[in-house]
């Protein structure tokens, strides 16, 4: 592997470089972590949030001595940086951003900073749909294998925290295109790109190649030795590695291609195909069911034979994963009528899935924020299979725009308990009711999972 420990920015001292100030913007679970670790490496830190901190993070940065301020941003003391970490929840737009960067003062994820204190091999997962199930299945995996293996990113306790607190071998990393955009020296020994469909494109300033570049970052730095896997079946993937060379030894996942180095489908079965190795199993096996897990299941799984794991390890894991809350989660049946959360589907395209895997009728609970959704794509599977939409969101207009034509019954509600009454209404015996609302959720809720939390209590209440 190579030395990560001298891959900082040009700017900044190596290694700490006896108190230098680093300031970390945003103290929440990557920037807490960033701190605990820049301070272990002799760093002066000082952490900024422009709005209130948590009092959990509050009580750690506390504890640690690590100085901080919460509702406002003092430019004396972050300007004073050498560098800065920014949470990814910052946009690069924000004028504190502007400022820092007009003098000079390179800004950081807090991944990239701590790539540098860490030897251990990096599977790096990206995507706009699937990256915490297939993050958390490939762990799964490789714990299963008995990897000494590390699980951060989006997910759990820091990638900079368990850094400085632990000494893994070897990390799964769930990475967003907001953390890939302030990534430069870091270098995944695998990659991972799961797809690229419209998201968060307020922020790439509406231009799909903008946010596809952002996700093509994990590729960067990687040379001849490293792994890069991909979709080859999604259209904006190969289009962005047309323009691009990618030095990794490339593994496609397909569905509608077949007989190629990487995962394709047989019979219903996975095939999964290396240089060195060879594995089968059928879909039926599969314990994450619907076509974008078998996409999901696929890209683990190259990691898996990548890595020359044992193939009946590999079957046992793909099979016994239990998928993790909100995503197609099934909360129980009620009158024979199932009931699902997937409240992580916060854009159209997870919607898309979500719908294309039900086997029956479906009363569908849509809505909350729109972030410019162009509903098209679901037109023909909600003809299909949608008998009636619920809409849980304070404004529902696009919705009813969008699929008056397609479904006679169109109902408004503004309660997750009124939502589950409702679609339990107007569902009958057989029928699936399924929270995936192709909107994020902060109109109603706190975020996804309080809205997820709140539908499953008031499916228990029924
Ligand atoms: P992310 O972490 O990228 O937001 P998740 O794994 O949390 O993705 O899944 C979010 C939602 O996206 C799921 O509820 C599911 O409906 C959908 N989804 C999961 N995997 C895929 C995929 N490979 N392609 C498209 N949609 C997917």
């Amino acid at each position: 592997m190579t030395d990560k420990s001298n891959t900082s920015l040009q700017k900044q001292p190596l290694q700490g470089a006896g108190g230098a100030r680093l300031a970390i913007l945003g103290a929440g679970e990557s920037g807490v972590g960033a701190a605990y670790l820049a301070q272990q490496q002799g760093y002066d830190v000082f952490v900024s949030d422009f709005g209130a901190i948590a009092t959990h993070y509050k009580d750690q940065l506390q504890g640690w001595k690590i100085r901080f301020e919460e509702n406002q941003h003092t430019e004396a003391e972050i300007l004073a940086a050498v560098e800065v970490i920014k949470s990814p929840g910052i946009a690069h737009k924000a004028p504190i951003i502007k400022k820092i960067k007009e003098k000079g003062i390179p800004v950081i994820s807090e991944i990239e900073f701590a790539g540098r204190y860490t030897d251990a091999k990096i599977i790096g997962i990206t995507g706009s749909n699937g990256k915490t199930t297939t993050t958390s299945l490939t762990h799964f995996i490789l714990k299963n294998a008995g990897l000494n293996v590390g699980l951060a990113g989006n997910i759990g306790r820091s990638f900079a925290y368990q850094v400085a607190t632990e000494k893994y071998d070897c990390y799964v990393l769930e990475l967003s295109s907001f953390m890939l955009d302030d990534m430069y020296r870091f270098k995944t020994d695998i990659a991972v790109l799961l797809n690229i469909t419209p998201d968060h494109l307020d922020r790439y300033e509406y231009k799909m190649e903008n946010y596809a570049a952002s996700k093509f970052r994990v590729t960067q730095n990687q040379t001849a030795n490293d792994v890069f896997i991909y979709c080859a079946d999604d259209p904006e993937t190969i289009k962005g590695m047309e323009n691009r060379t990618i030095n990794a030894r490339q593994f496609p996942f397909t569905i509608e291609k077949k007989n190629l180095t990487g995962a394709y489908l047989e019979n219903d079965n996975i095939v999964i195909n290396t240089p060195q190795e060879h594995f089968e199993m059928s879909i039926t096996e599969l314990a994450l069911q619907g076509k974008h897990n078998i996409y999901n299941s696929m890209a683990s799984g190259i990691v898996a034979k990548v890595l020359e794991l044992r193939n009946d390890t590999l079957r046992e894991s793909l099979a016994t994963f239990k998928n993790i809350e909100h995503r197609l989660e099934s909360v129980g049946k009620i009158s024979g009528i199932s009931f699902i959360n997937d409240s992580k589907a916060t854009n159209v395209n997870s919607t898309w899935y979500a719908l294309e895997s039900m086997t029956s009728d479906v009363v569908l609970i849509l809505g909350g924020v729109d972030k410019g959704n162009d509903y098209t794509m679901l037109k023909d599977l909600v003809k299909q299979k949608v008998k009636a939409i619920v809409c849980l969101g304070k404004d529902n207009q696009r919705i009813h725009d969008a699929f008056e034509d397609d479904v006679d019954i169109i109902i408004n509600t503004s309660s997750a308990a009124e939502a589950a009454q409702t679609a339990y209404h107007l569902a009958t015996k057989g029928d699936t009711v399924l929270l995936s609302p192709a909107c994020a959720s902060f109109d109603l809720f706190k975020n996804y999972e309080d809205r997820g939390n709140q539908f499953k209590a008031a499916v228990k209440e029924l």
